[in-house]
């Protein structure tokens, strides 16, 4: 299997690139941010719970999001592959992963980070506030949030896929066709 972790800051691009490189690998796409918003909107248990964290810019708490992902990857055991999206985000959610991997005999084969600058950051999100409707993309203060508890919580996961040999590093700045080809050269290789 070809299991891709898509890392990066909020707004590094990682939703723009999933779509192409599925359609390009035909993995499956698991967007936990993508399915926790589907579930605000059809008003589900999840849904409610998730959105009051979400409108903070806070993380929703681990168990919650590791046992929805689990379900996720279950409900795909023909998956030729998955690009996780937003996914691990802290440290126990990366260990989960793992596990939950080991235990159907397969394992992350790479982390792909798009690394953007913060500034770049702020910009591109409130762009995408303005048409994208996402109340998290509309205000400063949570976006600054959101860029706070990546650096403070999800940098580190960053290490945990260093230590096995498995972060590659791409720059996220550019034509988004470039960064695509970027990407692929590393799943390629
Ligand atoms: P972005 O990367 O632009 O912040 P996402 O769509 O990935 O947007 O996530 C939106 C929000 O959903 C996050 O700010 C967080 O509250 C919640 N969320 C998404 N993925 C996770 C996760 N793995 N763990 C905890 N919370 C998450």
């Amino acid at each position: 299997m070809l299991n891709i972790v898509l890392f990066g800051p909020p707004g590094a691009g990682k939703g723009t690139q999933s779509a192409k490189l599925i359609e390009k690998y035909h993995l499956v796409h698991l967007s936990t941010g993508d399915i926790f918003r589907a579930n605000i909107k059809s008003a589900t248990e999840l849904g409610v719970l998730a959105k009051s964290y979400i409108d903070k810019g806070q993380l929703v708490p681990d168990e919650v999001t590791i046992g929805m992902l689990a379900g996720e990857v279950n409900k795909n055991p023909d998956a030729k592959g998955f690009i996780f999206d937003g996914f691990p985000r802290t440290q126990a959610q990366a260990k989960a992963l793992d596990e939950l991997l080991a235990s159907k005999g397969t394992s992350i084969t790479m982390m792909l980070a798009l690394e953007v600058e913060e500034e770049e950051l702020r910009k591109r999100l409130l762009l995408r506030g303005k048409d994208s409707g996402r109340a998290d993309d509309q205000d400063p203060a949570v976006i600054q949030k959101r860029i706070d508890v990546y650096n403070g919580e999800t940098m580190p996961v960053k290490e945990f896929y260093q230590l096995q040999n498995k972060y590659k590093g791409i720059d996220g700045i550019g034509e988004i066709e470039a960064i695509f080809n970027a990407l692929c050269a590393e799943i390629d290789k």
